[in-house]
């Protein structure tokens, strides 16, 4: 269905857009969606865009009862000039048939895939808001359809595409976050959902990322979940620290999502001429290091808000204040560079971005 085009239905009375300045993130939504429908003895079929609308799910619908599911999330740009670039997308199309083989969703075509964002964006091209720090948040998912209590794959499907246009994810920018590292509640264990993007590892986080917020602080800072000991991920983003001249973050071994995000700031340290490690670090190393005096920076890297500068860590409660609170030189370095790119205005030297 790689050749099938993407038909377009308009719609005619265009919403109200907000001002740039009173974006938030993803509580707003464009003109248009992309829909793309899966039938077990037909596969992908029917592409399209439409006027943006709810669907209609039969209360019986695979995905509300047993969470077969999954997203992506990235985004377009807007740059001074007027053009606008997704960054890194086809890293995306990647993790979404990844995530996809995951939980037993039947593969999407990677060419469909990225024309569905292409297409979508451009029909809504207008909604790229084009303030600093704004941008359109392309949010693609599939949900399991097929109304159907039994425990199988679905035999159903539909893929599709909405769009925000957002503002900062940390309504306080780049400030850097309070973190309280927790020993008593897990995101993922090897062999599980850690690695794939979907709703489970979500809903999954809630209650102990609820219970850090209510005690005063931004995110929790997941260990392991074998020996609790581990550094994983911070929230929903990757983590990364400075201890000396070594920059570290944890490997992918099957529990950490593998960030955009993350492999872009490896990929531009290496370039620097860093020491980067992607190796397994535990918490008393981190505890230690920043005892000595030679923990100098922690920064969570993810699509929403690229870098986020770790200002504090809480554990076993002890608070463990990083670069005075304050952001470093590399976490800075790294969200310049990366928003240059974004924006056009550095010289995109990888091909990261593509222009819609
Ligand atoms: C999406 C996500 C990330 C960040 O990935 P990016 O591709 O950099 O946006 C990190 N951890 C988890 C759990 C995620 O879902």
């Amino acid at each position: 269905m790689s050749s099938d085009a993407i038909r377009v239905t308009k719609r005619t009375n265009k919403k109200e857009r907000p001002k740039d300045k009173d974006l938030a993130f993803g509580t707003v939504f464009t003109d248009h969606m992309f829909v793309a429908d899966f039938q077990e003895e037909k596969g992908w079929y029917d592409p399209r865009v439409e006027p943006y609308a709810p669907l209609s799910l039969d209360p019986a619908t695979a995905v509300l009862h047993y969470g077969q599911s999954l997203f992506e999330g990235l985004k377009a740009f807007r740059g001074k000039d007027g053009t606008i670039r997704l960054f890194r997308p086809q890293k995306h199309v990647e993790r979404f048939n990844r995530t996809a083989a995951r939980m037993t969703i039947p593969q999407v075509d990677p060419d469909l895939i990225l024309r569905s964002w292409t297409t979508l964006v451009d029909v809504d091209r207008a909604w790229v808001p084009a303030a600093v720090g704004t941008s359109l948040y392309i949010r693609p998912t599939i949900i399991a359809s097929e109304p159907f209590l039994g425990v199988r794959p679905a035999k159903e499907y539909i893929y599709y595409v909405i769009l925000s246009p957002v503002g900062p994810y940390y309504p306080e920018g780049l400030a850097p976050t309070k973190i309280k590292v927790i020993d008593n509640y897990v995101r993922a264990v090897a062999g599980g959902l850690g690695e794939a993007k979907t709703s489970a590892n979500y809903a999954a986080s809630l209650y102990a990322a609820e219970e850090a917020k209510h005690e005063g602080f931004t995110q929790v800072l997941w260990l392991d979940g074998v020996h609790h000991k581990y550094v994983e991920e911070v929230g929903t983003s990757n983590i990364m620290l400075q201890i000396g001249d070594e920059v570290i973050t944890p490997p992918l071994a099957g529990t950490i999502l593998a960030g955009v995000t993350r492999d872009t700031a490896l990929t531009l340290m290496r370039e620097w001429g860093l020491r980067v490690s992607e190796r397994a670090i535990t918490i008393d190393e981190v505890i230690a290091a920043a005892h000595k005096g030679t923990l100098k920076e922690v920064w969570a890297t993810g699509t929403a808000a690229v870098i986020s500068p770790v200002g504090e860590l809480a554990y076993k409660g002890e608070r463990l204040v990083v670069n005075g609170g304050r952001i470093g030189a590399l976490s800075q370095k790294l969200y310049d560079t990366i928003v240059g790119i974004q924006y056009g205005t550095l010289p995109d030297t990888h091909g990261w971005t593509l222009t819609v």
